[in-house]
């Protein structure tokens, strides 16, 4: 027994000098051999010409490097294949940022690499990959992808449409393929483990530098390929505040009706990155800018211009309000932005409807949320368990003024984010009476006021007070409370 914990502890001690000695040690002068000269970092040099960035030069500090990446990273070089850490995560440490999320680029296929792992699994289809899990922490592990040629594009790994969209995406190659099929320069960065440099074939380097996001190859082209490419040049810019180089931006306004052809499941994930990842505000700002706010909220961008309805308003402080809780750390929930942006959708149609039929109130709301999500739905799908919520958020709306029946209105479980959009409302212009400051001092206990509107300075203040304790029946996420 004596000789096994003997023999585990020497395990445990190797481990750990081999993990310090490995990963954590500053860079010495030979580890640096593939330094580039000084002037070479901002030159831009020909599309897949590779240059090597030095520790020394980029400076990204080893501690910021996700041990759990590191990992994976090594086992792939163990087993003799190509590892490097690869795209958002290189781009965030180089800007100065969090990365959200650790990538791996990989020799290896999918089916080489799964073994390698005890908790992997393959996932996808249209762009096979391998999911590490480590606790909660997934990292993504994919293999080195190569452009198509028409051979392969009839083939069983890669499909592309006749308008250019690429259907299918498992033509492997090695890392410079890689690197020219990623969508933009400053994505393209390779971080290699083994000697800590940074490898660039698409002048990713300078680009970052520069503050400048600039796609690989034809601009044109590569958006055909793939629509959601336009978005994503609208959301770095907004989340890293960098400029879309000229050729980069001058064809999107042609051709962003091609991101109506992207499928609407894809196109809800992508909403919450454009909206639900703290920079919605400025994102949107980008969107609008490009004309690409339709494809993705079709209702409210016609809207967006109304002189009737605070739309714009609305907008914005929805996403000002989401934006803030996630850099407080707080939970947001999609079904609450979706219900505040599509809310004057909701109630233009409902105006229509009180025009042309008899429906009591409550059923023409009915009636108008399904008109609303039914053309919401063919721009981005919405799971079930949000339209429920959206719903209930908006029927809400219809039951907050009824003050006499304030305790059963409070133990709907969607109270907090119906009452959050009652002040958003409130704040974007709607004169609702003072219902919100009513429904603030209920909350809280005191002697509700009637019919007087607080101060906007008052109502701030009001908000950040706890509110009263109740039971709940729901802890859903909530959204907009301070609690
Ligand atoms: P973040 O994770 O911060 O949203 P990211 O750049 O890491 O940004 P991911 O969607 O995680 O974005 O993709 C990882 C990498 O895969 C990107 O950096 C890019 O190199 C490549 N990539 C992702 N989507 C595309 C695409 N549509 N076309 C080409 N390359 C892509
Ligand atoms: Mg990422």
């Amino acid at each position: 027994m004596e000789s096994i914990l003997l023999l585990l502890f020497g395990f445990g001690l190797l481990g750990a000098f081999y993990w310090t000695t490995r990963v954590k040690n500053p860079p010495t002068s030979t580890e640096t051999s593939s330094s580039v000269e000084p002037a070479q970092e901002t030159e831009i040099l020909p599309l897949g010409q590779r240059r090597a960035i030095p520790e020394s030069i980029h400076q990204i500090p080893r501690h910021a490097l996700d041990d759990n990446a590191m990992r994976v990273v090594y086992r792939l070089l163990d087993a003799g294949y190509e590892g490097y850490l690869v795209g958002g995560c290189v781009r965030d440490l180089l800007a100065g940022k969090n990365p959200k999320d650790f990538d791996v680029a990989t020799s290896a296929t999918p089916e080489q690499a799964e073994p390698l792992f005890n908790r992997a699994r393959l996932i996808g289809r249209r762009f096979k990959l391998v999911h590490v899990r480590f606790g909660r922490e997934v990292i993504e592990v994919a293999t080195f992808r190569a452009a198509h040629d028409s051979e392969q594009n009839s083939g069983e790994h890669g499909r592309q449409a006749a308008s250019g969209m690429i259907l299918r995406d498992n033509v492997y190659g090695n890392i410079e393929d890689d690197a020219l099929r990623r969508d933009f320069s400053i994505n393209a960065l390779y971080y290699n483990v083994s000697d800590h440099s940074i490898l660039d074939f698409a002048n990713g380097y300078p680009d970052l530098l520069a503050k400048r996001i600039r796609i690989i190859g034809d601009a044109s082209e590569r958006y055909r390929e793939d629509p959601v490419r336009m978005l994503r040049a609208a959301r770095f810019a907004a989340k890293l505040d960098f400029e879309i180089e000229e050729s980069t931006a001058a064809p999107i306004h042609q051709l962003a009706p091609l991101i109506g052809k992207v499928a609407p499941a894809r196109m809800f994930d992508e909403v919450l990155k454009l909206l639900q990842t703290g920079h919605g505000v400025a994102t949107l700002r980008q969107l609008v800018r490009f004309d690409m706010f339709k494809y993705l909220l079709p209702g409210a961008d016609r809207m967006l211009n109304s002189e009737i309805y605070a739309v714009e308003a609305l907008v914005n402080n929805a996403l000002r309000n989401t934006d803030r809780r996630l850099s407080q750390g707080k939970n947001v929930n999609p079904a609450f932005l979706f219900a505040a942006m599509l809310w004057y959708p909701l109630v233009e149609r409902m105006e229509k409807l009180a025009k042309r039929s008899e429906l009591p109130p409550l059923q023409r709301l009915h009636e108008a949320a399904n008109q609303v999500l039914a053309e919401q739905i063919k721009a981005t799908a919405i799971p079930r368990r949000f339209s429920t919520m959206i719903r209930e958020i908006w029927e809400l709306q219809h039951r907050l003024p009824r003050k006499d029946r304030a305790d059963q209105i409070m133990e709907n479980p969607r109270f907090r984010a119906g009452y959050d959009l009652l002040l958003l409302r409130e704040e974007s212009g709607e004169d609702l009476g003072g219902l919100g400051a009513w429904w603030t001092d209920y909350q809280r206990g005191a002697k509700p006021r009637m019919h007087s509107e607080p101060r906007a300075e008052e109502r701030q203040d009001e908000r950040k007070r706890p509110p009263r304790r109740r039971r709940r029946r729901s802890s859903a996420p909530r959204q907009g409370s301070d609690s």
